[in-house]
C-alpha cells in the first residue's frame, strides 16, 4: 500500500499530535504522540488499530515512522494501559523502550488542561 500516514492535531489531547494511517479514506491505525526536543523525549499514547488490521504491523510501522522522522529521541508511554499493546513492539530495539514515564515539565505544560489522563 502507499505510505498512508497522516499527521494531525490530536482530537483528545491538548498539545499532542496524532499519527494516523488511512486506507480508502478510513483510519485503520492511529496513535497520539508528544515530543520534547529539549529533553529528547517522546511519548505515545492510545494506539488504536482497526481490528481487521491488527496483525498487519501497522502499529509497528507507524511508530517506526515517527522514530525515523524524529531521530535521537527516547520513546516512552504515559499510561500503563500501553502494555496491552506490547506484542507490537516486543523485540524492537527502541531507545526508551516505550516504558511508562511521566511527562517532563515543558511537555506537561503543553498538554495541560484537560484531565484526560485519569
Ligand atoms: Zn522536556
Amino acid at each position: 500500500m502507499d505510505t498512508p500516514w497522516q499527521d494531525t492535531i490530536s482530537g483528545g489531547r491538548t498539545g499532542w499530535r496524532r499519527r494516523e494511517a488511512n486506507l480508502d479514506g478510513e483510519p485503520v491505525f492511529g496513535v497520539d504522540y508528544l515530543i520534547c526536543r529539549t529533553c529528547r523525549l517522546g511519548w505515545v499514547e492510545q494506539p488504536h488499530s482497526d481490528p481487521e488490521f491488527q496483525r498487519c504491523g501497522l502499529a509497528s510501522a507507524g511508530l517506526a515512522a515517527l522514530r525515523t522522522e524524529n531521530p535521537g529521541l527516547f520513546w516512552h508511554a504515559l499510561g500503563g494501559h500501553f502494555r496491552d499493546y506490547e506484542p507490537f513492539w516486543v523485540g524492537t530495539d527502541v531507545p526508551g523502550g516505550y516504558q511508562q514515564r511521566e511527562l517532563c515539565r515543558s511537555a506537561s505544560a503543553r498538554s495541560r488542561a484537560t484531565g484526560w489522563w485519569r
